[in-house]
């Protein structure tokens, strides 16, 4: 049987900031329609490695495919608007001056009655249809939360990128959000590469957690996986809060 073609690989991966490497020799998968998370704790080269697979910063060493075609190593680089990739990040707002509907379509190019269907569509899965005509500071934080997602899915990323999406968010929500994302993101077929430093999170959100620290993949695999078999005492230290 032959393997997939992973949605996103990155290989052998290092960022210099000053001679210090950040990122160290970093390679990892997301399989298409899963989601992968990037987990570790603050500081450990998770936003970098993020940002150097949107396009926005640039790798030392190594090359980043998205569906097996190179869009990046030393040399030759795809620009990030070119990349197909989704972003989300803890305070990537919301444009406050365009309603809901203008938010959600801002990414999307063609025919006015395509890009009016592909809204409507994304807004009824985010359960805000009746928000269509409103403004951002009409809406809850959670509410916002899920026009950013519905704005983040609207082109039909090849992969999602998310750096803490949900650390703005108050604990009440939190739970619930991180279930309605999911959740939206499995109906649309979304690959997913979730960074955050909340092991409870990734337990609760990745079908893969690659275990980061001081710049280094330390172990990558399913969630269970990790929480029972630890790599050592510090990755067992790092699960043993979840409850
Ligand atoms: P994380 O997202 O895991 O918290 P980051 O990727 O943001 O970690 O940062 C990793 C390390 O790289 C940190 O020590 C940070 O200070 C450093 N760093 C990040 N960006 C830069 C930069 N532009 N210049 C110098 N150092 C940086
Ligand atoms: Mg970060």
């Amino acid at each position: 049987m032959s393997t997939p073609t992973p949605r996103l690989e990155i290989r052998n991966i290092t960022r210099r900031f000053g001679g210090r490497a950040v990122v160290d020799d970093v390679s990892l998968t997301v399989m298409p329609g899963q989601v992968t998370c990037l987990l570790g704790p603050s500081g450990c080269g998770k936003s970098t490695t993020l940002r150097i697979i949107a396009g926005v910063d640039m790798q030392d060493q190594g090359e980043i495919y998205i569906d097996g075609k190179l869009i990046c190593d030393t040399v030759f680089r795809i620009p990030p608007e070119r990349r197909e990739v989704g972003l989300m990040f803890q305070d990537f707002a919301l444009f406050p001056h365009l309603s809901v509907a203008e938010n959600v379509a801002f990414g999307l190019n063609g025919p006015k009655e395509k890009k009016r269907a592909r809204v409507q569509e994304l807004l009824a899965r985010v359960e805000l249809a009746r928000f269509i005509d409103d403004y951002p500071h009409e809406l809850s934080g959670g509410e916002q939360q899920r026009v950013a997602l519905a704005r983040a899915l609207a082109p039909r990323p090849r992969i999602m990128l998310m750096d803490e999406p949900f650390s703005g968010l108050d604990n009440r929500l939190r739970d619930e959000i991180r279930d309605e994302t999911l959740s939206v993101l499995k109906d649309e077929g979304t690959a997913v590469l979730l960074v955050t430093h909340e092991p409870d999170e990734a337990m609760r959100m990745a079908d893969e957690i690659a275990l980061m620290r001081a710049g280094r993949i330390v172990q990558q695999g399913a969630p269970y996986n990790l929480y029972n078999a630890p790599i050592d005492r510090a990755a067992a230290a790092f699960f043993s809060d979840i409850n």
